[in-house]
C-alpha cells in the first residue's frame, strides 16, 4: 500500500466518524518553544489548553512533522525519519479513552477490502501507562488482546505533559511485531527494534501544575473537558505494508536512494557503511526541501543553521560514496517528483527551492576540501601526540573558517576514532558571539530581531546543533 493511500485511509475512517479534516499546518509555527512542528497536535495546542474555543469537537489530520532530536538515529534504526508525516484524530471534550480505542483498533486490524490496514491482530501488543487500568480493560473488551500483550509502562514513554502547567495525562502506544527474526521477544518493553511503534494515543485527562513534570508528582487536578490526541507514524505504517527493511525505502523516501546509486555507481545493500550513508541521503533530501518548501532557509541560526546541517551532511556523504559533482539540485527534483503530488507547492515554487539548494552546495564545496584537509591535519597531528579528543580551537575554526557545522566535525572525528573539545569549542562560539553583540552595541544597531529565538540563541549557542534537542520536546 502506497504512503499516499496509508494517509488517505487514516482521513477517510476519521472523516467517516464526524471529525473535520484539517490540513497540515507548516512547519513553521509561531510557538517559542519549539523549532518545527514535531506532532499533529501542535496546530491545536489553543484549543486543548482552553485558550480559543475548538471550531469544531473532533478532527483529523496529517501533520509534516521534523524532529531534529532524531538525526543521529537516522540511517541506524529502521525508524527515525527527520521529516515524516503524523496522522492524527483529535477530540475536543468528546469522545475519551474507548472512543481512541475503538477507532485505532478498527484502523489497524480493519480487513483492507474495507478500507483498513488488515494487520493480523496476532502480531499487535500496546502499552499503557502503569496505572492507567481503566485504558487496560478497554483494551481488553475491545480488542480481546490477551493480557500478556497489554503491557504496562512508565511515565517516560506512556505520560505525556507539554513540560509546563497545564494539560497532561497518559498514553497508549500501538506497536507491531516484526518477528523473531528482528529481536528478542518479550514485547515493546524488552526490544523496540522487534516490536515496532506505530501509533500514540493520548489520554489528555491530568492537569499539571507547577511542580509536576511527567508522573513525579501527582495531576493538581482532573480536566474539566477531556481530549484525544493521537499521532500515528505514516512512514511506519508505509515501512510495515510496503514490506521492507525501514521507514527509507518506502515509495516516498527510497527513490533518492535509488538516485544516489545512478550516480555513484555504487549499490544499496552491498557494504553497511555506505548504506547508512545512502539512508541519511535520503532522508535528508526530504527534509530539507520540506523546509525549504516551508520558507526555511540556509543560515548560522536557529532554523536556518537545522538546514544548512542537514544540506551540508548530504553534500558530505555523498562523497564518502565517490561522488564529486553538485548533487543536491538533482535530489530535490526526485523529492519534489515524489512529495509533489501530496504538497503541490513543491512543484509550483520548484525554481526557488533548486536555487536554495545550489547556492548552499556552491558555498559549501568551495571550502569542503580546505576544510577536510585541516580536519585530516589536526586528527593527525592529535593521534599522533597520543590524543584522543580534537582540540576545540580546531572545531571552531573548521566552523568559522570552512562552514563546518559542529556535528559534521563531530561526525568525522568519530570515523577516526576521536572525540572533540566540544566545551572548549562552544567557549570559542560564546566568546566570538560576545564580541559580535559588543561590536553591534558599539555601531548602535542594536534594535534586535526581537524574535523568540533571540533569547534561545542566547541560552543555547548560535550554532550549537545538539542544545536544539531540548527545545524540540515531542509533543505527542
Ligand atoms: P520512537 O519511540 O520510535 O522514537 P516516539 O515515541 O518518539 O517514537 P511519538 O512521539 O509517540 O513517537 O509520535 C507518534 C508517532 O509518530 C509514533 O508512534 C511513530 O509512529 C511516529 N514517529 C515518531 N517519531 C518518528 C520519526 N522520527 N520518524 C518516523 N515516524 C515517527
Ligand atoms: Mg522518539
Ligand atoms: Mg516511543
Ligand atoms: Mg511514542
Amino acid at each position: 500500500m502506497q504512503t499516499h493511500e496509508i494517509s488517505k485511509r487514516f482521513l477517510d475512517h476519521f472523516k467517516a466518524a464526524g471529525h473535520t479534516l484539517v490540513p497540515s499546518a507548516s512547519l513553521i509555527l509561531d510557538d517559542p518553544n519549539l523549532l518545527f512542528v514535531n506532532a499533529g497536535m501542535v496546530q491545536f495546542k489553543p484549543y486543548f489548553l482552553g485558550e480559543e474555543p475548538p471550531p469544531y469537537p473532533r478532527a483529523t489530520s496529517v501533520q509534516k512533522c521534523v524532529r531534529t532530536g532524531d538525526i543521529d538515529e537516522v540511517g541506524k534504526t529502521t525508524r527515525h525519519n527527520t521529516f515524516f508525516q503524523m496522522a492524527g484524530n483529535f477530540s475536543f471534550g468528546d469522545y475519551f479513552k474507548a472512543g481512541a480505542i475503538e477507532h485505532a483498533w478498527q484502523l489497524v486490524t480493519g480487513s483492507q477490502a474495507d478500507g483498513g490496514y488488515g494487520f493480523d491482530p496476532d502480531r499487535i501488543w500496546v502499552t499503557v501507562y502503569r496505572t492507567d487500568d481503566e485504558a487496560i480493560d478497554l483494551w481488553r473488551k475491545i480488542s480481546g488482546l490477551p493480557d500478556e500483550r497489554i503491557q504496562r509502562r512508565g511515565g517516560k514513554d506512556n505520560y505525556w505533559d507539554m513540560g509546563v502547567p497545564g494539560p497532561g495525562g497518559p498514553c497508549s502506544e500501538i506497536y507491531y511485531d516484526r518477528g523473531e527474526a528482528f529481536g528478542r521477544p518479550g514485547g515493546p518493553v524488552a526490544d523496540e527494534d522487534r516490536y515496532l511503534e506505530i501509533w500514540n494515543l493520548v489520554f489528555m485527562q491530568d492537569e499539571r501544575g507547577e511542580l509536576s513534570p511527567k508522573e513525579d508528582h501527582p495531576p493538581i487536578g482532573t480536566l474539566p473537558a477531556k481530549n484525544i490526541d493521537t499521532g500515528m507514524g505514516v512512514e511506519r505504517v508505509a515501512f510495515l505494508l510496503q514490506d521492507v527493511a525501514n521507514v527509507y525505502e518506502t515509495d516516498l523516501v527510497r527513490p533518492v536512494i535509488s538516485k544516489a546509486e545512478e550516480m555513484s555507481g555504487r549499490r544499496y545493500g552491498a557494504d553497511d557503511v555506505d548504506d547508512v550513508r545512502f539512508r541519511v541521503i535520503a532522508d535528508h533530501a526530504r527534509s530539507g526541501v520540506m523546509l525549504i518548501g516551508d520558507g526555511v532557509t540556509p543560515g548560522n541560526e536557529a532554523r536556518g543553521y537545522v538546514l544548512r546541517r542537514l544540506l551540508r551532511r548530504i553534500v558530505r556523504s555523498v562523497r564518502l560514496l565517490g561522488v564529486n559533482e553538485p548533487v543536491l539540485p538533482e535530489f530535490a527534483a526526485v523529492v519534489r517528483d515524489t512529495m509533489g503530488p501530496s504538497y503541490p507547492d513543491l512543484v509550483s515554487d520548484f525554481a526557488r527551492i533548486e536555487s536554495v539548494v545550489r547556492a548552499e552546495e556552491e558555498t559549501f564545496l568551495a571550502t569542503l576540501t580546505s576544510g577536510s584537509r585541516i580536519f585530516d591535519l589536526a586528527a593527525t597531528e592529535t593521534k599522533r601526540s597520543g590524543g584522543a579528543v580534537l582540540p576545540g580551537d580546531k572545531a571552531f575554526q573548521l566552523h568559522d573558517t570552512y562552514g563546518f557545522p559542529i556535528d559534521l566535525t563531530l561526525e568525522m572525528a568519530a570515523e577516526q576514532g576521536l572525540t572533540v573539545d566540544e566545551e572548549g569549542f562552544r567557549r570559542l562560539m560564546t566568546e566570538q558571539r560576545q564580541r559580535s553583540k559588543e561590536d553591534a552595541a558599539a555601531r548602535k544597531v542594536g534594535h534586535g530581531d526581537g524574535g523568540a529565538y533571540r533569547s534561545i540563541l542566547d541560552t543555547h549557542g548560535v550554532t550549537d546543533f545538539l542544545g536544539y534537542r531540548d527545545l524540540n520536546t515531542e509533543a505527542t
